[in-house]
């Protein structure tokens, strides 16, 4: 049977309050948290993961603020979701860039077996790693529902928050709650 499904994107500790934390993604935090208990489907998550020698990678030498270390606190997701990830047995995807390829592939073996009833996507950052997600996923399944649901993302600033969200509207992405 086709099911729902609602990919949580880096609802780290370091994109909502910690290294890379901002007001923004501390607003939608309840909204995020909300959504994702009163989900009816499958719930994944990703975990932007790097490791030690972040800032000699590219990401690391564009962006040289450390962030979501793997094993450290920011890395983690915030606590509410992690109880529930727990408690639920949610699957993870580390990703060590943007996008991630497994999410991407996982999603497409169960759309190809029937199993995808539509995708929904929520998450940090709205600009970065959402559109990243969102986009790769349209690439997969093009003749998949795909949605973000905005009350639920944040951007690096509120602009590129809604840059994002033009550029998934004008790649056919439904964007609710806008
Ligand atoms: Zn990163």
């Amino acid at each position: 049977m086709a099911e729902k499904y609602l990919v949580v994107i880096d609802i780290q500790n370091d994109f909502v309050t910690d290294a890379l934390g901002t007001a923004e993604a501390q607003a939608v935090r309840e909204n995020a948290v909300r959504k994702v208990a009163d989900f009816t489907g499958e719930v994944l998550f990703t975990k932007d993961t790097h490791g030690a020698d972040y800032l000699q990678t590219q990401e690391g030498r564009k962006l040289p603020v450390e962030h979501c270390i793997r094993g450290t606190a920011g890395w983690e997701l915030i606590a509410e979701l992690e109880t529930f990830r727990k408690r639920e047995g949610c699957h993870v995807f580390e990703k060590n860039t943007f996008g991630s390829l497994e999410l991407a592939q996982y999603l497409r073996e169960k759309y190809e077996a029937g199993e995808v009833e539509s995708v929904e996507l929520i998450g940090l950052c709205t600009d970065i790693c959402v559109v990243s997600n969102a986009l790769l996923l349209k690439a997969y399944m093009p003749e998949l529902g795909i949605a973000v649901d905005a009350s639920c993302c944040a951007g690096v600033t509120p602009e590129k928050h809604e840059a994002a969200l033009d550029t998934m509207e004008s790649c056919q992405i439904d964007v609710l709650n806008r």
